[in-house]
């Protein structure tokens, strides 16, 4: 089995045709070294899914009654025990849609649409890209991004 080791600034990864392990540094935004990844690796479109540790996260609440999103941060060390998401084009720019699931200190759970979250320990990804490119373009009625295959 073919594979390459790639790094980052804030990650590092393993390519396993066509798969990819990726580690994000302790520290770090997901959102940044992730975007950072999947652009450093021209990843169009694919799923990925995510495990790991941090103490800062902030979740996005869509409200589709008045098109609004409510945005909360939460500034504790919690276990993440999973990330699952997807990778398209908004705008021209390849673009992570991800959601979360944190474990905290009590054993509750959060849970929501991730605007960004911060490492604190280990966050372990697996990326599995797919072999083509999806356009999601802004549905102004509805106030959400949503796939167009026509384009
Ligand atoms: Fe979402």
């Amino acid at each position: 089995m073919e594979s390459q080791n790639f790094k980052g600034n804030n990650w590092s990864a393993r390519k396993v045709d066509p798969i990819y392990i990726v580690s994000v540094k302790d520290g770090s935004s997901i959102v940044d070294a992730l975007t950072d990844f999947i652009k450093s690796q021209n990843i169009q479109a694919g799923e990925v899914t995510g495990i790991g540790a941090v103490d800062e996260a902030t979740l996005r609440f869509f409200k589709p009654s008045d098109k609004k999103y409510v945005d909360k941060t939460f500034k504790e060390q919690m276990e993440v025990t999973q990330i699952s998401g997807n990778i398209s084009e908004i705008e021209g720019k390849p673009t992570l849609h991800l959601h979360i699931t944190l474990g905290r200190e009590d054993y509750t759970a959060l849970a929501g649409h991730l605007l960004d979250a911060k490492i604190r320990g280990a966050g372990e990804f697996i990326f599995y890209p797919l072999n083509t490119r999806v356009v999601k373009v802004k549905n102004e009625e509805v106030g959400i991004n949503f796939y167009d295959f026509e384009k």
